[in-house]
């Protein structure tokens, strides 16, 4: 049971930067993100891509705000527990406890929701009998590569994960990557090299051909894949892995209790409190009337949500509102020395 001041459900830009709101004000932050990295969409969606209304940031991509952020946070020493869906809610006494998909246990008085339009999640095979081997024989991430090894992989899809993952694995394992189209959708050179390395014989590459059947009572032995055309392959293999891209749903959040608004959390402006006391909602998933989906409106939120946080994680002390310019207490959370 990990006990803390706030469990932050999200590590977008949102739920990165409510961590430094909360740190400067004394609270200790847990976050929990679905993902297997930190930056919600602007990571996963548009690492590259230019933004250019972050205040004061005249231009910086996804992936440049995430790092910024993430350096932000750096004197406060937060555990991110990433590939951990948020899944079970309910209080105890004056606190909320949380439960993940992989079985860790939070207490703490505040929730603080900043989980955007809901966790990513993978498209997955949709022959049936597929989801028995999920995560025994059939994956849709990689933890850890080594896993591989030696094995025989089949890779499914046409885009940049597919393409560097068989490029990866195609060092160590025998790859097969199949894909539904003639052409990857993936980056052009990524596809070159799959190209080459077929050529190489160092992968085998089967498009255009989709997943049919699967073989195996406890472990996968093969598969059949099948063409437009109804030609029917059997390829032996040890595991399946699919790259379909991610989708996005509310999931569990919608069976806690909470007002929704279709797919919003509504949330009181004052400190973007939801109809429960102690769990908070901020960023893209919370709603009032003016609400403006922008990274900059969920700065601004998560900034009174951390100090709504502070009169339940203290109920006995009095929150004094400070500058970090002029304010020794914050420097010293923010480990600046006096010279600094
Ligand atoms: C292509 C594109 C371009 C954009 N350009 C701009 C721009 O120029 N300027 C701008 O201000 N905004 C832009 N946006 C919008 C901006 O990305 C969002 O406003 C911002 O990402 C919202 O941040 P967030 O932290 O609230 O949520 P997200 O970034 O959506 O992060 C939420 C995180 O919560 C996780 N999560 C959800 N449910 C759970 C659960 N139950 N358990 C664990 N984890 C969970 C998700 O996996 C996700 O990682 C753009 C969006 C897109 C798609």
């Amino acid at each position: 049971m990990i006990k803390t001041d706030v469990l932050v459900i999200g590590a977008g830009p949102v739920g990165i930067f409510v961590v430094q709101q909360l740190g400067l004000i004394g609270l200790k932050a847990e976050v929990v993100d679905n993902l297997d990295k930190i930056g919600g969409q602007c990571i996963e969606l548009y690492p590259d891509k230019p933004i250019y209304d972050i205040p004061a940031l005249p231009v910086c991509t996804g992936e440049s705000l995430t790092n910024n952020l993430l350096e932000q946070i750096k004197p406060f020493n937060t555990n991110f527990h990433l590939n951990e869906r948020v899944e079970e809610i309910s209080k105890e006494a004056n606190n909320w406890k949380i439960q993940t998909s992989g079985k860790k246990f939070f207490i703490a008085p505040n929730i603080i929701i900043a989980a955007g339009v809901g966790s990513f999640e993978p498209r997955k095979f949709s022959i049936l009998g597929a989801e028995k081997f999920e995560n025994n024989g059939i994956f849709y991430s990689i933890k850890d590569k080594n896993l591989f090894k030696t094995k025989k992989v089949c890779i499914f899809g046409g885009g940049d994960s597919a393409l560097d993952w068989a490029i990866e694995l195609s060092k160590f394992a025998e790859v097969t990557l199949i894909h539904r189209r003639d052409k990857f959708r993936g980056a052009e050179h990524s596809a070159a090299t799959v190209k080459q390395l077929e050529k190489e014989g160092k992968l085998k590459i089967k498009t255009p051909f989709q997943l049919n059947s699967i073989e195996g009572d406890n472990k996968i032995n093969a598969i059949t894949v099948k063409n437009e055309k109804g030609e029917v392959n059997k390829i032996t293999t040890d595991c399946l892995l699919g790259f379909f891209g991610l989708i996005m749903k509310l999931g569990p959040i919608a069976e806690w209790g909470l007002n929704l608004d279709k797919k919003n959390i509504p949330v009181n402006t004052e400190n973007f409190q939801t109809n429960k006391e102690g769990i908070f909602a901020i960023g893209d998933i919370c709603t009032y009337p003016g609400k403006l989906k922008l990274i900059l409106s969920g700065f601004h939120e998560g900034a009174l949500a951390a100090r709504a946080c502070f009169k339940l994680a203290r109920p006995n002390e009095k929150y004094r509102f400070e500058f970090t310019t002029t304010s020794k207490t914050l420097q010293g959370r923010l480990g600046l020395k006096k010279s600094d």
